[in-house]
């Protein structure tokens, strides 16, 4: 089609924005109503644990298609995915690494489905929406994800004092108005004294929300002469911890804990 009369359309008409050099690029992705999707397919409250699994099944497997990014975190329908900071992933197209990211994870999403739930019908598509966002240097990135796990941390907190106040008898509407205006402690004391729960007993997975990266994994192994060397290589990893702290400064390399 190349110098076709119509080809105007696309010189005149298509942009590409690129995203800005050196900067670390998070995509984010968030399922679309999945308040809804988690009633349709009876997902447990206030956490679905298979639910999040099959969350870091999808996680691991853009890890593995997409080199470039060295870092996943998600909690409930959500993943943020940082690229290294000098990726020159389809020239840092954004509507390419975007719509890439998104329908790759929502593909292995639907793929892995029937693994993760035999016994569940998938009874509509899921599908995700995502954005872009650029950090500059690595005080933004970490302040980044410090934001998301804290937010995982308050609305896991909510959750678990509305679900188990739902779960003894009180309407929904009662539960958040018994929850308005409580404070963090206001709510571990809730579900001590109320339930004999140690909120801190929960699971880590849901607590603390996925972190998925590559460990660098050391083995001995032999090289031509039989002499003992050690080689490293790259294993992905999911854990269950607190991420600030993190390091980033080894590009395309191991993320591990500082
Ligand atoms: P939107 O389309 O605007 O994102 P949404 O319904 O997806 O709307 P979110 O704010 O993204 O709303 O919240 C996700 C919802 O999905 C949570 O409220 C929760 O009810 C449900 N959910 C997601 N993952 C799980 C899970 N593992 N277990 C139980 N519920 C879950
Ligand atoms: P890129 O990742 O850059 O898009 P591509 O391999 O997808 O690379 P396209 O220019 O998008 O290349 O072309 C799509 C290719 O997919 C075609 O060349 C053709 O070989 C194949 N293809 C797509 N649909 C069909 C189809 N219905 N029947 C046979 N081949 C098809
Ligand atoms: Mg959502
Ligand atoms: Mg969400
Ligand atoms: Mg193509």
């Amino acid at each position: 089609m190349a110098n076709s009369q119509y080809e105007y359309v696309k010189r005149e008409f298509e942009f590409d924005r690129r995203l800005p050099p050196s900067n670390w690029i998070v995509v984010r992705i968030d399922g679309c109503h999945f308040h809804r999707f988690s009633k349709t397919h009876a997902f447990e409250k206030p956490n679905d644990e298979n639910a999040l699994r099959l969350m870091e099944t999808c996680a691991t497997a853009m890890l593995k298609k997409f080199p470039d990014i060295v870092f996943a975190y998600g909690a409930s329908d959500e993943y943020s995915f940082v690229f290294r900071e000098q990726t020159e992933f389809y020239n840092r197209r954004e509507s390419k690494i975007l719509s890439l990211c998104v329908s790759y994870f929502t593909s292995v999403y639907v793929m892995k489905w029937k693994k993760i739930f035999p016994n569940k019908e998938l009874k509509e598509p899921p599908y995700f929406d995502a954005r872009a966002v650029c950090y500059p240097n690595l005080k933004t990135i970490r302040d980044y994800l410090a934001w998301r796990q804290v937010d995982c941390h308050i609305n896991n907190q909510y959750n678990t004092c509305f679900w188990m106040l739902v779960k003894s008898g009180k309407s929904e509407q009662e539960a958040q108005l018994s929850l308005k205006g409580t404070s963090s402690k206001d709510k571990n004391e809730l579900l001590a004294q109320q339930f004999q729960m140690n909120y801190d007993d929960e699971l880590a997975m849901f607590r603390k929300g996925s972190s998925v990266y590559r460990e660098k994994e050391g083995k001995v192994v032999k090289n031509d002469y039989g002499d003992p060397i050690k080689r490293t290589r790259p294993i992905l990893t999911v854990a269950h911890v607190d991420i600030i702290g993190f390091s980033f400064d080894k590009p395309n390399d191991a993320v591990a804990l500082s």
